[in-house]
């Protein structure tokens, strides 16, 4: 199980609160940023090895493409991966942004899951978040993707915006549900000391909600979702129906296997190494017209890598609790940990899981070791305790 990530960090406009690596006013480096990524690609010729289950296409905002664009990069992936057992290939989508025939070029082009960075159906609070587009919007934007074929939706939410009131996100909540998307994503907003968001809150002596009023908007959510058709299956994430909607990216994560992170800021996670791509679009490209060949990729990245950091064992297996008891509720999988690692979670950390089992923040049982209802709340304090 090994993940594809394509980063395209173009946006129109850059929102205050957004910490992401994305850059405005920069459309006419995209087709030498297509070669780089085409280049960059080609450093990782595993075709051989590795079957590639997920590609994820993320920004920025990658509907900015056109799709003889998305086709050169599609094209690359499959020079240099082995896909024929790709069963998800998401790209992310924002409302306003979108028209029909480029949903219908999409769905040609084999993605058949879109992620929509909605945020909230309260026009109040996408102002206060400076987005370009309105709730009907939103609604269309649906609606499109849905008539384009692509029946598998992911909707972006954003709780913790500045007067946001529990009323107001319940209501954002009902109303995504009524759209009838597969698949929702809940976010809490947290700005950077250096966001432009957080000197405008500064400056007009606005503040966010507190950690209590966002509990408490995580928790009705979570109550609203869990009445209505959707499963939750990791902390953050719900899925319609049947595990067919669950994200199989996101599990790829959760699960700690490998991902490739291609493009300006991507990283990827590939036997034993984690590789840290240059942010700056630029010197990305710059990077990749080196023709320079690398002896070993594994050990020096490709040209486009700015740290590459060796994973010990230890390690590896502290990031996988730390990842794996973010599934809620299956948790650990012992029998799996210990088949990857030759060794029992419980064996190698009877201390740390006694001291959590006591304090009630996780559950112990024959196969699994979950994050109680508590433990989900402080996950991070569980957390910490593998670092
Ligand atoms: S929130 Fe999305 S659209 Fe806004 S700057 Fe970040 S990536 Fe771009």
């Amino acid at each position: 199980m090994t993940a594809i990530y394509i980063h395209i960090p173009f946006c129109r406009v850059h929102c205050p609160y957004s910490d992401y690596n994305t850059y405005v006013g920069m459309d006419s480096v995209i087709p030498n940023y297509i070669s780089a990524l085409q280049n960059e690609a080609s450093y990782y010729s595993i075709k051989e090895q590795d079957e590639i289950t997920s590609i994820y296409i993320g920004g920025g905002t990658p509907s900015i493409l056109s799709p003889d664009q998305l086709l050169s990069i599609f094209t690359s992936i499959e020079k240099n991966f082995n896909v024929s057992h790709v069963t998800e290939i998401t790209i992310e989508v924002n409302p306003g942004i979108l028209n029909g025939d480029l949903l219908k070029s999409m769905h040609q082009l084999g993605i058949n899951r879109i992620s929509i960075g909605a945020q909230s159906t309260n026009n109040l609070e996408l102002q206060a978040l400076n987005c370009s587009y309105t709730k009907s919007m939103i609604n269309k934007s649906v609606i499109d993707v849905m008539s384009s074929g692509i029946n598998n939706i992911n909707i972006d939410l954003l709780y913790g915006i500045p007067h946001q009131s529990n009323k107001s996100w319940k209501k954002t909540i009902k109303d995504i549900l009524l759209l009838d998307p597969t698949h929702i994503s809940l976010n809490c907003l947290e700005l950077s000391k250096t966001s432009q968001m957080h000197s405008y809150l500064s400056k007009h002596n606005l503040t966010l909600p507190s950690d209590d009023a966002n509990a408490a908007h995580y928790k009705s959510a979570s109550e609203q979702l869990n009445r209505s058709n959707f499963k939750q299956y990791a902390i953050t994430l719900w899925h319609k129906d049947n595990k067919l909607t669950m994200s199989r990216h996101n599990l790829t994560y959760l699960k700690n296997t490998y991902h490739i992170g291609l493009g300006a800021g991507a990283n990827s996670w590939y036997k034993s190494h984690r590789y840290y791509n240059i942010n700056s679009p630029y010197s990305y490209i710059k990077s990749l017209e080196s023709k320079i060949k690398y002896s070993s990729r594994q050990k020096n990245g490709t040209p486009a890598s700015s740290n590459v950091i060796y994973v010990n064992k230890s390690t590896e297996m502290n990031e996988t609790m730390i990842m794996g008891l973010r599934l809620v509720p299956s948790g650990i999988d012992i029998q799996e940990f210990q088949q990857r690692f030759n060794i029992s979670p419980i064996a190698h950390y009877e201390k740390t899981l006694e001291k959590l089992d006591k304090q009630n923040l996780i559950n112990i049982t024959k196969t699994n070791i979950t994050l109680t209802n508590h433990g989900e709340l402080l996950s991070n304090r569980v957390f910490s305790e593998f670092i």
